[in-house]
């Protein structure tokens, strides 16, 4: 008998983002991904969402590391967080890893962590687990899946992918290697595969395409200055803009922290090839004729802080945005963001600007596979066991038909979800629901991680304010010397609701002699009256629930 392997989900299935699970046998893990997840607008003064890191921080001991498929921070977000409570060693390309070691570094984490970079098709024992990388497409450069060989078989991961045959770097998805795995005695075991466009038919058009559209974009808009937004770590996005950009006689700035960052560092790796004398700093760009200057930024989600909402808003230091200027949002809007990037666009079309967007142009390809795809690499491979990872429930659930119309036997296919754990022994597949907590840990970039409680609180003042009643109390007769005086934001406005207000003063007075006259003078009953009372004024009177807060003095 061979060892069982288990699965754990901590993260990613049920929603884009903080996509996290380990493999385990012989009581050792290994974690794939550790990402963060974006908040969404019922989030108030959340910035990023994690994994909850429960299952692991208790078996701390037990981690040989982290292999990370790739650096989208839906993937590597989370390891500076992770690194914390957990030391291990991370396993990712060279560029995967150089892309996520900063946010690692600011955490003042990288002394004692441990990055080793592994090479296209390399195979390489960690702890128990024999990693085999191969090379896949995605919307980042040198992004991996992974066949993990153990105890009961291969699982392959397909880490995020999509089948570009003409990439712009020419690494392709190495199909051959993963006929290989699938050939070998065994074949694969099980398929975790990517479910973000499991709803898309068709394929998932080249990255090279984008390319094209770009090239007449530039030519179509001679003497304009050209703006584009895209991911920052999106570099073979940014080769193809500086390439059109260049083509058309224009000189490049690259604007935003984390563009100018990556640009540095794919640069130095030999990773983009944009010549150094066609590259200018943005405080140079008003020496140059609008036509020719392009510049790249970061902000393509609408986020309030960047250097494209800067723009849009007037509030950019170098660029000022008019009627000369043709604004290219090279990205599509992750689940969340659309609100932020909707509100960009308009923007900018008041400023006169012209905006290209990927609801108007092919200026954005998708760096996911589309369902032929999905299947192509389901047939390829033939998986004994799937399961759908990486999306919402309905993509994953999608991802599973395909599946089953792929061959794969239905009683063999799992649609699992965070929390869940999945255990292997001599061909036989449990799942247990629910088995690890796996609930979303929220951070506050300033005060740092806060619970349920304060984001309801959060919601509760966001969605129906906040009132305040004060009354000082005669702790001895039990009178009120002052008061009750009613403050309030976000429930009515105070001048135009007088005779509300003072028909809820009237009442928490009432509410608070009663209290008082049956003897009780202590501070927690008449805090607690007043509080009742007018709660339910309130809620009888407008069908409000604001958080009520009494301020109770005595003298
Ligand atoms: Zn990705
Ligand atoms: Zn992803």
């Amino acid at each position: 008998m061979a060892d069982p392997v288990k699965i754990t989900f901590l993260g990613g299935l049920g929603e884009i983002g903080r996509n996290c699970f380990c493999i385990e046998t012989q009581g050792r893990i290994l974690v794939v991904d550790c990402g963060i997840m974006f908040p969404e607008p019922d989030m108030p003064g959340v910035d990023l969402v994690l994994p909850d890191f429960t299952y692991l921080r208790e078996r701390a001991d037990a981690v040989e590391g982290v292999v990370l498929t790739h650096a989208h921070e839906d993937h590597a977000g989370g390891l500076a967080f992770l690194l914390r409570d957990v030391s291990f060693p991370i396993f990712g390309s060279p560029l995967s890893l150089g892309l996520a070691r900063s946010r690692i570094e600011e955490a003042g984490l990288l002394d004692r962590t441990q990055m080793i970079p592994v090479r296209d098709g390399e195979r390489r024992e960690i702890g128990p687990f024999e990693v085999e990388f191969v090379p896949v497409t995605h919307s980042v450069p040198h992004a991996f899946a992974a066949a993990y060989h153990t105890p009961q078989g291969t699982i392959l991961h397909s880490g995020d992918f999509k089948i570009d045959l003409t990439p712009v770097d020419g690494r392709r998805t190495d199909l051959a290697s993963l006929g290989e795995i699938a050939r070998r005695p065994g074949g694969v075991l099980m398929l975790l595969s990517d479910s973000t466009n499991a709803e898309r038919p068709g394929y998932t058009p080249s990255e090279s395409t984008v390319g094209a559209a770009l090239r007449t974009l530039f030519r179509d808009h001679e003497g304009k200055r050209i703006i584009v937004a895209s991911f920052a770590s999106h570099l073979h996005r940014v080769q193809q803009v500086a390439e059109a950009a260049i083509g058309t006689g224009r000189r490049v700035a690259f604007v935003g922290r984390s563009m100018i960052k990556n640009v540095t560092l794919a640069r130095e790796m030999g990773l983009i090839d944009i010549p150094a004398d066609r590259v200018i700093d943005i405080d140079e760009a008003p020496n140059y004729p609008p036509g020719e200057v392009c510049v790249v930024c970061t902000g393509s989600q609408g986020e309030p802080m960047s250097a494209l909402a800067l723009m849009a808003s007037h509030e950019h230091k170098y660029v000022k945005v008019g009627e000369d200027d043709v604004v290219v949002i090279s990205a599509h809007a992750i689940p969340g963001n659309e609100s932020n990037v909707s509100r960009v666009i308009d923007a900018f079309y008041r400023t006169g600007a012209k905006v290209v967007h990927d609801g108007n142009a092919p200026v954005h390809v998708s760096g996911h596979a589309s369902q032929e795809e999905l299947k192509f690499l389901l047939n390829l491979v033939e998986p004994e066991y799937f399961i759908p990872v990486h999306g919402e429930f309905r993509h994953m659930v999608h991802h599973a038909e395909l599946a089953l119309a792929s061959g794969v036997k239905p009683e063999n296919v799992f649609v699992c979800e965070d929390g869940d754990q999945v255990t292997i022994s001599d061909q036989h597949v449990d799942v247990d629901r629910q088995a690890v907590p796996a609930g979303y840990t929220y951070v506050d970039g300033i005060v740092g991680d806060i619970g349920q409680g304060v984001l309801r609180d959060r919601r509760q003042l966001a969605e129906e304010g906040v009132v305040v009643v004060f009354v000082t109390v005669d702790r001895r007769s039990g009178k009120i010397v002052s008061g009750p005086e009613i403050v309030t934001k976000g429930w009515v406005h105070a001048t135009e609701a007088e005779s509300l207000l003072e028909e809820a003063r009237e009442t928490v007075r009432k509410a608070v002699e009663d209290a008082t006259e049956s003897g009780g003078t202590d501070f927690e009953t008449v805090r607690r009256s007043a509080r009742r009372t007018l709660g339910k004024f309130i809620s009888e009177k407008t069908k409000r629930r604001p958080a009520i807060i009494p301020v109770v003095l005595e003298v």
